[in-house]
Parts: C-alpha cells; sequence; structure tokens
C-alpha cells in the first residue's frame, strides 16, 4: 500500500506531535479532535513546534511552512475517508479509544490500516471493535515524537502480516525505528518505565526526599536523561495513572497497583506539563 495521507484522532501532545513528523516526511495530515478549539490547539501545537526547529536552525522557514500547509484539521471524522492510515491517539480510556474505532470502522476506505498509539491497552481488545481487525495494528510512539526515535509496532491476534509489513515500512518511512513487541499490557517500554515513575512518587509520598532531590538521585545515580517525576510530568499524570490501572488490572498483580499520591493529583487536575502543574510548575503549559 502507498500511504500518502494519515488520519490522526486526537490531537493532544502525541498527535499533534505525530502530525509533525508525518507532514516533516511528506505526507499530508488530518488532525481530528471532539471540537475546533481542541483541533485548533492541536494546528497551533503543530506550528510551535515546526517554530522551535526554524530558531534552532533546524530547518529553514520555507521548508517549516510548507510541512505546515501539509497539515489541516477537522472534527469530522469523516474527512478521514481519503486516509491509507488513521492513527488513534486519543485519551488514554478504554471506552474513547473503542468509541473512536466503532466510528472509524464505518467511515475508513476498505484497503485503510489503523493503528493505535495506546500506551498500554490490549491492540487485540481494541482491534475486536472493527469488522477488519486484520488490518489493526499498535503504533506506540514515544514523547516528544518528533525527537524520539523507537516506535513500538504490536499485533494484535487478528493483525495480518501485511498490515505488519506496511506500518513497518511506514514507520521507517517517517524515520524512526520499528520493534516488533508482543501485545501485553504496557507492551515493553512502559511495563519498564511506568512501574519506576510509580515508585518515585511512593518515595516522594513517603517523604524520603523532596520531588526535584529525587529526580537528580535518578539523573546523577542511575545516568537517565530525565528524573521519574519530570517523565511523569512530560507523560501527563493522567496517563500515567491510567497505564498503571491497565496494569494492576490486566496483570492482576498488586505490585502494580498506583501510588495513591499519583491518583490524588490527578483527581486534583494537577496533570504535569499540559495542565501547567504537576511534580513542577510551568509556565509554557499548553493552551
Ligand atoms: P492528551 O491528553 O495530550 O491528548 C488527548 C487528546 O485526545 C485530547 O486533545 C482530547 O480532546 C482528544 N480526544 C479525546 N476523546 C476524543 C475523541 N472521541 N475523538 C477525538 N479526539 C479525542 O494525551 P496524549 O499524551 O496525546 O496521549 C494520547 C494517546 O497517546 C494516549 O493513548 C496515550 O496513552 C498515548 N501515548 C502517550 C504518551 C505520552 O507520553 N503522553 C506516549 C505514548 C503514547
Amino acid at each position: 500500500m502507498n500511504i500518502q495521507t494519515i488520519g490522526i484522532v486526537g490531537a493532544g501532545q502525541m498527535g499533534r506531535g505525530i502530525a509533525q513528523v508525518c507532514a516533516a516526511s511528506g505526507l499530508s495530515v488530518i488532525l481530528n479532535d471532539i471540537d475546533d478549539e481542541a483541533v485548533r490547539r492541536g494546528l497551533t501545537g503543530v506550528e510551535a513546534g515546526l517554530g522551535r526547529m526554524v530558531s534552532k536552525g533546524t530547518i529553514p522557514e520555507s521548508q517549516a511552512s510548507s510541512i505546515r500547509a501539509r497539515v489541516s484539521g477537522s472534527v469530522d471524522v469523516r474527512k478521514l475517508a481519503t486516509c491509507e492510515l488513521v492513527i488513534e491517539a486519543a485519551t488514554e480510556r478504554l471506552q474513547t479509544k473503542q468509541d473512536i474505532l466503532k466510528a472509524l470502522d464505518g467511515v475508513v476506505r476498505p484497503d485503510a490500516i489503523i493503528a493505535t498509539n495506546t500506551s498500554s491497552v490490549s491492540v487485540t481488545k481494541l482491534g475486536a471493535m472493527l469488522s477488519c481487525a486484520g488490518r489493526f495494528v499498535g503504533l506506540h510512539f514515544f514523547n516528544p515524537v518528533p525527537i524520539m526515535e523507537l516506535v513500538e509496532v504490536i499485533r494484535g491476534l487478528q493483525t495480518t502480516d501485511a498490515t505488519f509489513d506496511a506500518v513497518a515500512g511506514f514507520v521507517k518511512r517517517i524515520g524512526k525505528t520499528p520493534i516488533d513487541v508482543k501485545n501485553s499490557p504496557g507492551f515493553v517500554v512502559n511495563r519498564i518505565v511506568v512501574p519506576m515513575i510509580n515508585e518515585a512518587i511512593f518515595v516522594l509520598q513517603e517523604g524520603l526526599a523532596g520531588a526535584e532531590q529525587i529526580d537528580a538521585c535518578v539523573k546523577l545515580g542511575a545516568n537517565h536523561p530525565i528524573g521519574p517525576l519530570a517523565l511523569a510530568d512530560l507523560i501527563g499524570l493522567d496517563t500515567t495513572l491510567a497505564i498503571m490501572d491497565v496494569l494492576c488490572r490486566d496483570f492482576n498483580d498488586p505490585k502494580y497497583r498506583p501510588a495513591p499520591l499519583l491518583r490524588e493529583m490527578v483527581d486534583a487536575g494537577y496533570l504535569g506539563r499540559k495542565s501547567g502543574r504537576g511534580f513542577y510548575v510551568y509556565s509554557d503549559a499548553r493552551a
């Protein structure tokens, strides 16, 4: 399949990053979200990402404008009917994703591939929403998408080899590295990293050290480029909690229980960078 037009459902931090990277590789992108304001924020986010590349001298302004021109937005999911590949990148909530997939099933062209950027939910379970589950696959990008090289490619039980090969080729084409990962809660990276973040939140909650000290310990003592609490703020505390909930429920193992402080912060609306406050306070929160 010759993939030329990508639909992205969910114009949040991941959707806009995926849009930017696809458009920079010459693909046309349609960014979809629940309302005009959310779509506008997504397009503004793409614009801001390209602006950063121009100011760093990575690309000239002329290239940024042609990339920008390849990204359009729409609240109408029917606009995705022309796309060869649609990537679901909406909120990490099972029901939300299932509803989106049901809607896409009635809209996409018969040969289109549908992918999910879920961080933790079973690709097999999501694929069961579709009449064409063979053409459904997990494409797990990492945040920030323009910088992070890995894309975990996850086969559901129903995913065909042709679908897998087509999306692995697409991932390479946009300059990322695909790694074949089995369908299992949290896949590989989040199975390892998110429980570490959760443990850091327990450490904070128990008062062993402050947030900055905990992050400094892990950066200086384990040579991580970013501390676990700053990473949680980058991922989004709602997404971090949703991943822990899936790990805990699907493995049925209490070792994955979310830290009560994490749940309380999400209840308070402290979602990290995207809301302006998490374990740290941010002045550059997205609108
Ligand atoms: P986000 O909160 O920044 O954005 C989610 C977007 O989805 C919002 O704009 C919201 O309005 C939109 N949305 C919700 N319901 C929708 C619907 N029915 N139709 C269209 N849009 C809808 O979240 P995010 O960080 O971009 O995460 C999105 C997905 O990517 C999640 O599945 C998450 O687990 C996954 N993911 C996140 C990260 C990360 O580090 N944040 C990394 C990899 C994967």
